[in-house]
Formats: structure tokens, C-alpha cells, sequence
């Protein structure tokens, strides 16, 4: 019988969301014995319900709520977009987390500030999350199998002179582990893993938070506003249930983590007397300062076949290109990762019909391709507000999400751009495509962590400076994005947050 707590039970942690930042401190608080309500605004699906099929899953997973704007390609479903998401799990570097320190400022518009926190102090709890996770080349777990299509970024990428590109640091069983199978290869990694090899909070982390008695996963539950006393101390969450029926759970701290539009719409919709902002807004910095990474994509007609779409959806990452060098034309760096790209996301990437886009399209078992993942920088007007008037399904503010990319990242897609281009055209490829990959897939930083609270809105435990017992637990609170992809960098920052509430709890601080 899972265990069931009443919506007065003001003793439990309320946890928004069930993704990677979500079901990660969810399932470490439930570890250590505190109890934990988790709202989800989707359902629970199980592996029989995944299907190698694109449509359908998206329509099984998909966020469709209204929102206006930049599209992020997220879910709504228990597990979060860690259903969707190809694993690739590198560390932020050093220099990453002191970007104002190393940069400087780029120009009048950005916001660059340090972490609160440094590599040396988050490495523990990268380890922990490695382990976790299951990510290959760390803690005795071999490399992932090699993709062709990897074999080939592989081979253009040390003939052009490169040298740290590796199979390693994918977040997917290479072979069984943790109670889950390896890989077989299938390649549907985007549509959910129907065998579980993947690492996804749906099978892992609630799961194991159930058996330990102390987790109750409410799903179809949408949190739609977190209610306060007169102290300003939060008290509770205002959830809507699938029959659209309000209900109040009581609690007695509560975690957001309903990437980056959620737990920015949760906290602007929390305004009050007390706080006419929103929730932990003095600093009127929720919202703001949402980076997505530089993204692009680069395709390649190879002289023989590669079939890349054979074998797990990313494999492979070359890093040789991440670390920060002005000369360069712009600050910070990025990574390239071999992807497999459907023939959809190839024709409209390359977009206009002719002959450019039939050399692509009818050589489809001849191509190659990478993905470009670099640093973008924060800046103030890249935002989600509240729409004033309108209002969607759930009579929710309808979310106004703000998008520029900054030149600094024009000029990096750019120069990741022709350095995959010499890495195919190094292996005789006949035709080359680069260009932007305008995403929403890493979503981070409108509740950043700041040392000083006027800069930001969460401290160095992602804990809200205006109220002490809000927390926030995805990559809303990265101070800077880093080159790589999140999210590994979220579950270690989840796993250090649940330390430090389960510390504070423990000294009656919470
Ligand atoms: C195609 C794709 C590929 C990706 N590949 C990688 C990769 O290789 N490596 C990597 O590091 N990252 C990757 N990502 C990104 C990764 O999926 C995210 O970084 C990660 O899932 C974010 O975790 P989260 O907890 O913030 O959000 P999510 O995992 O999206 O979870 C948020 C949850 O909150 C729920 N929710 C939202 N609002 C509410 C509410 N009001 N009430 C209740 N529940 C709510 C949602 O339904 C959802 O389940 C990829 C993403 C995509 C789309
Ligand atoms: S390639 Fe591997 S991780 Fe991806 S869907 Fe198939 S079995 Fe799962």
C-alpha cells in the first residue's frame, strides 16, 4: 500500500515535480527518513507504455500547456523531461563556476556572476550523482558502445587535431546495472527508453523513494501556488487535481523543481501582500537571466555509409573546445557530441527545398552529424513573466518566456561550426550543413544562486534568500550555464541541497 499523507500534515516536504532536480531530492530526503509529497502535473506512464514512436510519445509526454514565446521542448509526465533526454552527463569545469572572475563582463547587457559555490566544494556530490546515474566511463562502468556515426566524429576529429573526444560520460547502462539492462542500441533514446536502460527518475529515483515509506508521488497534480503565514514562512502548496478540483497540502518546506518556466510561473504566481513581486523576489530577479546554452547542429554527406541512426541517440563528446580562450572572438567554450538526427530535424535544419537539400536528404544513410553545445551568457532581459490578461487550462498566468541569443554566441556557434566542418571535410565529406539549433533543451538560471541576494534569488544551497524553508531544485538556480549539458550538475546540487535540509532539520532550523 503506497503510502498516502493528509493535505494537514504540515510535517512533510512538498517537492514540485518528479524530473531529474525533483525526483532526485525527493528520493534522497525520503532516504534519510523525512517525509516527502511530490505534485506532479503529469501522469505515470510504466515501460510498457513507451513505444518506439516518436508522435505518439510526445503526445504521452509533451508539455502542451499555452505558453508564449521561445517553444522548450520539455514533459509533462512523471520522470519529467528525463524521459526525453539522451544522458550525456559531463561536470561543469572550474573556471565555469567563477564566469564574472574570468570573463569579466561581456558588455552592458549581460549579468555574468560567480557560483556561490566552487568545483572542489560540488565534486562529492558529482561522484554520488555519477553513481546514481550510471554514467559510463566513471566508477568502474565502461565507455558506451561506439555509434558509427561516432566512429566517424571520432576519426575527423583527431585527423583535424583534436584529442579529448571520448564515448564516455552517458547517463545509459552500457551494461546491466542498478537493477536495469544495458543498452540494446535501439536508438529511441528521445522517446522515452522502453527497456530502462536510460537513466530517468520514472524508474529509478521514485520508485526506490516508495519502498522507503516515507514518499507520496501525487501525479495529474498541477501546483498552481505556495501559500505563507504572516511571517512570511511558507505553509503549504495549492495544487489542482485531474477532475481540476483545488486542494491545499500542508508542508513544512517545499522544493521547485518544475524546469526553469514552472518554478518561475510557481513563484511570480505566489505574490501576496507580503511579497508583491512573487515568492522570493525582493531582488526582482525570478525570471530573469534564463540561458538555454549556444546550440547548433552540423551535418555532413560522408563518402561511405554511416547509418547514424544506429545506436544510442548521443554518443560521444569532444571536449577540447570547452575551455575559455578570448582569442577565440568570444567568452567561454562549448562541446561537440555526435548526434543521430531523424530525417525530420535533418530537413528542417537544412530547410530550403532544391538541390542543396536533396544531396542531404537522399544520401540520408551517408550522414553524420554533431551537435554544438557552448556557454550562453545571462542577461536580464532574456525572461519569463506573467502574461497580465491571459490565462490557460488551469487558470494560470500563461507564461511570457523571453529569448534572445547574444552575439557572443553567435561567434561560438560560428567558430564550432567550421571546426566541424574541418573535421568531416578532413574525411573526404562531399557536402556540409552548420547552422543554429534554436531548442529549448537546457533550461537554466531565472532563480539563481548569488552570493549577494540583491543579484539573485536562491543561495549556495538553492535555498530562496528571502524564505528560508523554499528551495529550489532545478537548473533555475545555475549562476552561469557552462558549457555542457545541466544535468548531472542538477541531480549533484539536488543531492547536496537534501544534505543540507536534512542538516537544518535536524537543528530545528527547518
Ligand atoms: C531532447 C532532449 C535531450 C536532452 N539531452 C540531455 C543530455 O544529453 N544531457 C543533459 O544533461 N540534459 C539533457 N536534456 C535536458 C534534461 O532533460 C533537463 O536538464 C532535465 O530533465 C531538467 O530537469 P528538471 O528537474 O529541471 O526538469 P524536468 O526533468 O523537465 O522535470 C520537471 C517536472 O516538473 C513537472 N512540473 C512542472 N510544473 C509543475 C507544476 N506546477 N506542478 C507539478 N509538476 C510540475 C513537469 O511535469 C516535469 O515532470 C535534454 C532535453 C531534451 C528535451
Ligand atoms: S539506444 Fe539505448 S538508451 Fe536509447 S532507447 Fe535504445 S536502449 Fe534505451
Amino acid at each position: 500500500m503506497a503510502k498516502q499523507y493528509a493535505l494537514d500534515d504540515a510535517s512533510v516536504v512538498v517537492v514540485i515535480g518528479s524530473g531529474a532536480g525533483g525526483g532526485t531530492v525527493a528520493n534522497e530526503l525520503a532516504q534519510k527518513g523525512i517525509d516527502v509529497v511530490c505534485l506532479e502535473a503529469g501522469s505515470r506512464l510504466t515501460l510498457a507504455d513507451v513505444e518506439n514512436n516518436p508522435p505518439a510519445m510526445d503526445a504521452k509526454m509533451g508539455w502542451y500547456d499555452k505558453r508564449i514565446g521561445a517553444f522548450l521542448w520539455v514533459c509533462k509526465t512523471v520522470g519529467g523531461t528525463t524521459m526525453r533526454w539522451s544522458g550525456i552527463s559531463p561536470r561543469l569545469q572550474e573556471h565555469e563556476f567563477r564566469v564574472l572572475t574570468s570573463y569579466g563582463q561581456i558588455d552592458a547587457g549581460t549579468s555574468l556572476i560567480d557560483w556561490p559555490v566552487t568545483l572542489e566544494e560540488l565534486a562529492p556530490y558529482y561522484d554520488r550523482a555519477e553513481s546514481k546515474m550510471g554514467v559510463s566511463g566513471t566508477h568502474g562502468i565502461p565507455p558506451s558502445e561506439e555509434s558509427n556515426n561516432y566512429k566517424v566524429f571520432k576519426a575527423g576529429a583527431l585527423r583535424a587535431g583534436y584529442k579529448q573526444v571520448t564515448s564516455e560520460r552517458l547517463a545509459i547502462n552500457p551494461v546491466a546495472r542498478d537493477g536495469r539492462p544495458g543498452c540494446q542500441q535501439i536508438s529511441f533514446c528521445h522517446s522515452g527508453c522502453a527497456i530502462g536502460a536510460k537513466w530517468s527518475t520514472l524508474y529509478t529515483e521514485i520508485p526506490k523513494a516508495e519502498r522507503t515509506g516515507h514518499f507520496e508521488l501525487r501525479a495529474n497534480s498541477m501546483a498552481v501556488r505556495i501559500e505563507h503565514d504572516k511571517t512570511g514562512k511558507v505553509t503549504g502548496v495549492i495544487y489542482r487535481d485531474q477532475g481540476g478540483e483545488l486542494h491545499e497540502q500542508k508542508a513544512r518546506a517545499v522544493c521547485i523543481a518544475g524546469n526553469v518556466v514552472e518554478t518561475a510561473r510557481i513563484l511570480l504566481n505566489s505574490e501576496s501582500a507580503l511579497f508583491p513581486q512573487g515568492l522570493a523576489n525582493s531582488s526582482g530577479q525570478v525570471g530573469r537571466n534564463y540561458m538555454r546554452h549556444t546550440f547548433g547542429s552540423a551535418i555532413a554527406v560522408m563518402p561511405k555509409p554511416v547509418n547514424l541512426h544506429r545506436g544510442a541517440r548521443q554518443t560521444g563528446v569532444l571536449f577540447d573546445e570547452q575551455h575559455h580562450d578570448p582569442s577565440r572572438g568570444f567568452a567561454g567554450g562549448y562541446q561537440l557530441q555526435a548526434i543521430g538526427l531523424n530525417p525530420h530535424s535533418i530537413s528542417n535544419s537544412i530547410g530550403d527545398w532544391g538541390t542543396g537539400h536533396t544531396e542531404f536528404m537522399q544520401n540520408y544513410t551517408k550522414l553524420a552529424a554533431l551537435f554544438i553545445t557552448g556557454e550562453d551568457p545571462p542577461e536580464a532581459d532574456n525572461r519569463i513573466s506573467l502574461h497580465p490578461t491571459e490565462k490557460d487550462a488551469n487558470d494560470l498566468p500563461v507564461p511570457v518566456i523571453e529569448y534572445r541569443n547574444h552575439a557572443n554566441t553567435d561567434a561560438m556557434r560560428d567558430h564550432a561550426i567550421a571546426a566541424s566542418r574541418r573535421i568531416y571535410e578532413s574525411l573526404g565529406a562531399t557536402h556540409f550543413w552548420g547552422g543554429d539549433a534554436p531548442v529549448g533543451c537546457h533550461n537554466m538560471g531565472v532563480a539563481r544562486m548569488s552570493a549577494d541576494p540583491k543579484d539573485g534569488v536562491t543561495n549556495r544551497w538553492g535555498q530562496a534568500h528571502d524564505v528560508p524553508n523554499v528551495f529550489v531544485s532545478d537548473g533555475s538556480v545555475f549562476s552561469s550555464s557552462g558549457a555542457g549539458n545541466p544535468t548531472l550538475t542538477i541531480v549533484a546540487l539536488a543531492i547536496r541541497q537534501a544534505d543540507h535540509i536534512a542538516e537544518r532539520m535536524k537543528r530545528k532550523m527547518l
